[in-house]
């Protein structure tokens, strides 16, 4: 029998890829804290659970695509959460951006019910998740991969095993100090270029026709001419993606000096509004 999904988070992320799997004919059960949130969701046919243990409930696959570790305690572990209904058939796909450690004690947790449990964060934002095109990132049992590799194929062009479950986890966090790293780095040159009589196009313009262009610089470099940042990642979450990068290294002693470096920038770029806004702002705090 097709298997009954559940799907967690309707935000910039989570909207597009389960309206991804709708199209894809699959059956979906969706929650938002913010139900009004749902609405695009159902109006492409999914059935709006009243609480994530009512979604538990209907589903033999959880999607959680989610802030952080705070909204996937509250919703798998809060009143009425979705650890009430876990039985032993079930999966949990843990999709948000946590750290490792977070991930080990959530697979432990969710274990203890009997459930299985997968970690599978993504590289690439709004747009690739609208375009069913993220790379997922994913940790656990190969057995319980290749179950989900018909839902991963619908999210994304390809999936990634990194090992167990927390390895995911460690790819993406991985993956954003790179690329956190290479925003501040844009952000720096532009400012510093401009302290020196140049312009910001002529600048993007040398970056863009050398070694030196990629898919990322070439995503913020209408952001960054234009002084505009409609998001696509939010600074806030860059924010909270390095604090765990930070606190990974530290745990695991790694020596990570330009995790410490761009977490500054960033927290202040928080601190300075700018939160909501795609991370590329960071730009305008030099
Ligand atoms: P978002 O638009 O801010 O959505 C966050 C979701 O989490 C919303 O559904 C929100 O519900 C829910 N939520 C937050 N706190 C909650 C709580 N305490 N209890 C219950 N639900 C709560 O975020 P997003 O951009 O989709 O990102 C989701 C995850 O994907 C994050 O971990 C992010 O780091 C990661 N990610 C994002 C991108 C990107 O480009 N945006 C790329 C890769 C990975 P409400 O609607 O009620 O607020």
């Amino acid at each position: 029998m097709a298997k009954t999904l559940g799907f967690v988070g309707m935000g910039i992320m989570g909207l597009p890829m389960s309206l991804n799997l709708l199209r894809a004919g699959f059956q979906i059960t969706v929650f938002n804290r913010t139900a009004e949130r749902c609405q695009d969701a159902a109006e492409a046919g999914a059935t709006v659970a009243p609480t994530p243990r009512a979604l538990a409930e209907a589903s033999d696959i959880i999607f959680l695509m989610l802030t952080g570790p705070e909204a996937v305690d509250m919703v798998v572990f809060g009143p009425d959460g979705a650890a009430q209904a876990l039985t032993p058939s079930m999966t949990v796909v843990n999709m948000s951006t946590v750290s490792p450690g977070y991930t080990r004690k959530l697979a432990s947790r969710i274990e203890a019910t009997g459930a299985r449990f997968v970690d599978a964060p993504v590289s690439g934002s709004k747009k690739p998740a609208e375009d069913g095109t993220l790379v997922i990132l994913a940790g656990g049992e190969e057995t319980d991969i290749a179950e989900l590799q018909p839902m991963f194929d619908v999210m994304g062009k390809r999936t990634v095993h990194c090992g167990p479950a927390s390895h995911g986890a460690a790819m993406k966090m991985s993956i954003n100090l790179l690329l956190g790293t290479m925003m501040a780095g844009l952000a720096e040159m532009l400012h510093f270029g401009g302290k020196n009589g140049l312009d910001v196009d002529t600048m993007l313009d040398v970056v863009m026709s050398g070694p030196l262009a990629n898919g990322l610089f070439q995503l913020k470099e209408p952001m960054l001419r234009t002084n505009e940042f409609p998001t696509q990642f939010p600074a806030k979450h860059m924010a909270k993606d390095l604090k765990f990068v930070v606190d990974t290294a530290y745990e695991s002693g790694a020596s990570a000096p330009c995790a410490h470096q761009v977490l500054q920038l960033f927290s202040k770029a928080v601190a300075q509004g700018l939160s909501e806004e795609d991370f590329a702002a960071v730009a305008k705090i030099f």
